[in-house]
């Protein structure tokens, strides 16, 4: 079975639509000039206007210092806000991460976030992982015990969804393989659930998937200008029993995420934080 990105976001914006009204709320989002972010930003911006939350955003270039764009970031008077990367070199990624207020952090890239993450405590979930879990969840996956291979660290990706799926309630056994790990093909076989992140096109083949896995292809590359994942679907989608497309897969329910973090935002103004386990998700 292909697993309908697009039909599972179109869901999920039904759902935001019903909860965003009389809410008014808005995203800011702080991004460089990169052709990636400024289209994730687009995309970003369609859905919000659909949905009715305002967008506010701040472009910097090359002639922004890293105080420039704390200025920006700090100047939004928004309910939750995003940074995409890579931002211009002159600026400092960290530092201007680290401005971000932690009641406003959308994508759960604030430190003190993904400390209380790690805890299993977040005021957010960042937004790909959790539209991995979204997927299987609602595509009526049984993910308690089973055996879940991600292959990619990131601290974006790999990283927090690896704490994610580990967390009581979710229970997953996880492996985590990266670009030094050994015997990567036999991990990947013995996955139930397999999850690529790892930016490499075409990566995962058949001879990588047991018979009946499900895999979830996060990547997101550019060949001969079309996009394609980390996964050789055309090979995959015959060996495995359910599998994302890339595009229309894990990138559509990621935007509905983030907006969904916005309305937790909100939700958070007078709160403490709010997390997937209360109904959310
Ligand atoms: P990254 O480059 O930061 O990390 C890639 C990870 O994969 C690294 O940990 C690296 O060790 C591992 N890796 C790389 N080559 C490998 C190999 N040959 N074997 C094993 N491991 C290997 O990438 P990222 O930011 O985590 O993104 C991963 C992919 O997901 C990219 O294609 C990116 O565009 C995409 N992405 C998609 C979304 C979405 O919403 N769909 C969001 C973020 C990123």
């Amino acid at each position: 079975m292909i697993i309908d990105g697009k039909a599972i976001a179109s869901d999920i914006e039904k759902e935001l639509i019903s909860k965003t009204q009389e809410l008014n709320s808005s995203i800011g989002i702080v991004s460089g000039e990169d052709k990636g972010a400024l289209s994730y930003l687009k995309s970003i911006e369609k859905v919000a206007e659909r949905v009715g939350i305002k967008v506010e955003k701040k472009i910097l270039n090359k002639d922004n210092t890293t105080e420039d764009a704390i200025e920006s970031l700090l100047s939004l008077d928004t309910d939750g806000i995003l940074v995409l990367r890579p931002l211009p070199e002159t600026i400092d990624e960290r530092k201007l991460i680290e401005s971000i207020p932690v009641n406003k952090d959308i994508d759960c890239l604030h430190p003190e976030n993904l400390g209380r993450l790690f805890l299993g405590k977040t005021l957010f979930y960042p937004c790909t992982p959790l539209a991995v879990i979204e997927i299987l969840k609602r595509t009526g996956v049984e993910i308690k015990g089973k055996d879940v291979v991600i292959i990619g660290r990131s601290n974006i990706v790999g990283k927090p969804l690896c704490c994610m799926l580990l967390e009581k309630g979710i229970d997953a056994t996880v492996t985590v393989c990266h670009t030094k790990t050994k015997d990567l093909s036999g991990h990947a076989r013995r996955a139930d659930i397999l999850i690529a992140a790892c930016g490499k096109p075409k990566f995962i083949t058949s001879s990588m998937v047991k018979n009946g896995a499900i895999v979830i292809d996060v990547g997101i590359n550019v060949v001969d200008g079309k996009i394609v994942g980390d996964v050789d679907f055309e090979d995959v989608k015959n060996v495995a029993s359910m599998i994302t497309p890339v595009p229309n897969g894990v990138g559509p329910v990621t935007t509905r995420m983030l907006l969904l973090n916005v309305i937790k935002a909100v939700d958070g103004r007078g709160r403490i934080y709010a997390t997937h386990k209360d109904n959310w998700v």
